[in-house]
């Protein structure tokens, strides 16, 4: 292959040049490297970036090509991982003064299984603090920069993924959604980015947020990278150290190019009636519609009577949730420990008050309260009821059609600061929460810069729990007629990365 930047490499080029001996997975690695080097400065989407663990790995690629032995499918592919995911040798701090320094004890499974398919692990990536939060803007540490608008957030909880996709630094990164923090921020960064239905990927060796919302998923410039990083991610089967893994036996990319002819898609009018969605979005809606139906496919109103308090119950249940998880950081197990305490309950305190910042110590006093004897009846156990209510709401609409097209996210990427009202910032989700909260999975696919804001525009397909690959399907035909495939930020493009 004559000279290329990284940045214009599908992931299945890049492990096919890997394994034709185009390139070594070193060059690629090197290549990364350079990229990260020459645009992360303005982009800041990484926390730490692991370039031993990168050559090292790449080295070990190349060794398994010269000794004969065969290639994974993402032999030399540059990855990233949201810093809420153990990787040995690296640091794990979910963004947070709590976890500063603290070095991942063993890897976590999602990101073991992209290096067993021999991916080069870049970095670890930014995020909101214990990925609470739609903008990134309350990582402890810096910000990240929307590579299309450097004076715009790139969404969150999962920015740095998004960011580091969408500027080019790597093919491929990992995210984590709770309630929208993949998808959100795919869209504002204008990239692909999936949640799998719950249970598809481990959550083993992430640390856990709202446990019973909780999925990790890729993000990708084409749908293809991202059908070929799930194949990694549920290849070798159920996770024994995650209860709620379950066999996926699928193969993502077998299914990518089928026609959608006579296959129907759902849309649900009172959703692109929203108060807050913004014109640019809504006509995202209408032109995917518009390809899909030029495509064969059949569009069909559907009704989810119920999503309109799916935020309501989301800030119940992943408060409550988070309330338990978070327990453990407290100064002895984990996390960071105030010094010169005289008492173990002084030194507790004044390790929560100093290690968690202003959304972490929120959320966790919300779980608190509404966990608390007299109030659990009230908030917690109706939350759960509309939880069983919306869930019924989406198997009686696949019962009408395959897929659910709607927006992503209300509104492209916002300014640093422009929403400073946390309920603001909730309904950035409004969109994304109620798949979470019936478990099933989603995806965002990009549709070009809108005409007015000249920055990403997307939409999102649901699907029905474990019908991800026709989430997939789904997504590459609007690709196919709506995206420019694979496009990297304008400002970064080709900014080092060069590959010979
Ligand atoms: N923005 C939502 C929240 O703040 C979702 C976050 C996520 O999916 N991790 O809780």
């Amino acid at each position: 292959m004559c000279a290329a930047n990284l940045d214009q490499l599908s992931a299945s080029q890049i492990a096919a040049g890997v394994a034709a001996g185009d390139f070594t997975a070193v060059e690629v690695a090197r290549a990364a490297l350079d990229a990260v080097e020459q645009r992360d400065g303005e982009v800041q989407a990484f926390l730490q970036v692991s370039a031993d663990l990168a050559i090292a790995a790449a080295e070990a690629t190349d060794a398994a090509r010269a000794a004969g032995r065969p290639l994974g499918p993402l032999a030399g592919v540059p990855v990233a991982f949201k810093d809420n995911m153990n990787l040995v040798g690296t640091r794990t701090t979910c963004a947070s003064r709590m976890l500063e320094g603290y070095e991942s004890p063993y890897t976590a499974t999602c990101v073991q299984r992209l290096l067993d398919a021999g991916a080069t692990p870049v970095g670890k990536t930014n995020m909101d603090e214990f990925a609470f939060g739609s903008s990134t803007e309350s990582s402890a540490f810096h910000p990240t920069y929307n590579p299309w608008d450097t004076t715009r957030v790139p969404g969150g909880s999962s920015g740095g993924s998004a960011a580091a996709v969408a500027a080019g630094e790597v093919t491929v990164a990992l995210g984590s959604d709770t309630g929208g923090s993949i998808r959100q921020p795919a869209s504002l960064c204008g990239v692909v980015g999936m949640k799998p239905t719950y249970g598809a990927v481990s959550r083993y060796g992430v640390v856990a947020f709202g446990s019973s919302l909780d999925q990790v998923g890729p993000f990708g410039r084409r749908v293809e990278d991202v059908a070929l990083a799930m194949n990694a991610l549920v290849a070798a089967g159920r996770d024994p150290y995650d209860s709620t893994s379950q066999d996926c036996p699928v193969d993502f990319l077998e299914h990518l190019e089928d026609p959608v002819e006579g296959r129907t898609v759902g849309v649900v009018p009172q959703l692109l009636e929203a108060e807050g969605l913004s014109r640019e979005e809504r006509t995202a809606i209408q032109q995917a519609t518009v390809a899909l139906e030029a495509q064969g496919a059949r569009v069909v109103e559907v009704e989810l009577p119920n999503i309109a308090s799916a935020i309501a119950a989301y800030y119940v249940i992943a408060p409550c949730e988070a309330f338990s998880n978070l327990a453990r950081f407290d100064g002895v197990r984990y996390g960071y420990q105030e010094p010169g305490c005289s008492t173990l309950a002084e030194q507790t305190s004044l390790s929560r008050a100093h290690g968690f910042g202003e959304e972490a110590k929120r959320r966790q006093m919300l779980g608190a309260y509404l966990l608390s004897s007299g109030v659990y009846d009230k908030y917690y156990y109706p939350a759960q009821q509309v939880r069983t209510l919306i869930t019924a709401d989406y198997v009686r609409a696949y019962e009408k059609c395959d897929v659910i097209l709607l927006p992503a996210t209300p509104r492209t990427a916002f300014r640093f600061g422009e929403i400073s009202d946390p309920t603001e910032m909730y309904a950035s989700d409004m969109f994304t929460i109620s798949n979470n909260i019936a478990g099933n999975g989603g995806i965002s696919v990009p549709m070009g810069v809108g005409a007015e804001s000249g920055l990403p525009v997307s939409v999102q397909l649901q699907g029905p729990a474990f019908k991800d690959r026709s989430l997939l399907t789904f997504a590459r035909a609007i690709e196919r007629s709506c995206s420019a495939e694979g496009v990297v930020a304008p400002a970064f493009a080709g900014k080092g990365g060069e590959l010979q």
